[in-house]
């Protein structure tokens, strides 16, 4: 959740904010739990202060240790993709920022994220905090190998580009659960919906698209 002290009057990014919302809307984002989001969530407070006037550009913007926040027209589409319903328990693996974590917890029920640079991973736990978000959950580590304490996950979003689907991530997705992933080499990749058919161990794999992701590295991604 984020809090209102943040989002309601005197926040003195509100009309940048709802610009952002707006230029969402028009590139074709139709989902309204996913434009509230946007709408609600203090994008400022995940990107170095330096580049706070450009907070609610829609680009990518470096967030320093040679990562980047990703383009919001990139991130709603992912979220659409997701269709989560609000009670979900969700794995993300990146949390960079910890903006997509901040969307992720305006939209689900309980996020766990895992990123595998220690000062991302503080930094990110200090903006979500500043921004009010009271659901997530931050573990530093390799998170090619999932998060196996809180599994099954309702949904998966990987925000880093790999090779391959690690297998602790689709061991760990719950049947009728989606991951989200841009699969590929580490120069470009295509997005891909996979999701865990119903009662068996089947993965459908659907393409979204074509995406450029920072590469995954870890145990089941690239080396570092
Ligand atoms: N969605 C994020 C941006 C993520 S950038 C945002 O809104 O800011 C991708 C992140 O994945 C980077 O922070 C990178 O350090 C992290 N990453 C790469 N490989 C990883 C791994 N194996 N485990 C956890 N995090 C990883």
């Amino acid at each position: 959740m984020v809090s209102r002290r943040l989002t309601g009057r005197g926040d003195t990014f509100a009309g940048y904010r709802s610009r952002l919302v707006e230029a969402l809307r028009a590139r074709g984002i139709r989902d309204l739990a996913v434009l509230k989001a946007f709408a609600e969530t203090p994008r400022h407070l995940f990107v170095p202060e330096a580049l706070r006037p450009r907070a609610y550009d829609d680009a990518a913007l470096p967030i320093g240790n040679g990562q980047t926040i990703s383009q919001p027209f990139t991130q709603a589409r992912y979220l659409e993709a997701l269709g989560l319903r609000g009670s979900e328990r969700v794995l993300e693996i990146g949390t960079g920022s910890g903006y997509q974590t901040a969307l992720l917890c305006a939209l689900a029920g309980q996020v766990f994220s895992v990123e595998r640079v220690r000062a991302l991973a503080l930094r990110a736990q200090q903006a979500l905090r500043q921004a009010g978000v009271t659901n997530a959950s931050v573990l530093l580590g390799d998170g090619t190998l999932g998060w196996s304490d809180y599994a099954p996950y309702h949904a998966i979003l990987v925000a880093a580009g790999g090779p391959e689907v690690p297998p602790p991530l689709a061991a760990q997705l719950a049947p009728g659960g989606r991951l989200l992933m841009p699969l590929g080499d580490r120069g470009a990749q295509i997005l891909t919906l996979v999701e865990r058919t119903g009662d068996g161990a089947d993965l459908r794999r659907t393409p979204l698209g074509d995406a450029r992701f920072v590469p995954l590295v870890g145990e089941h991604g690239f080396d570092a």
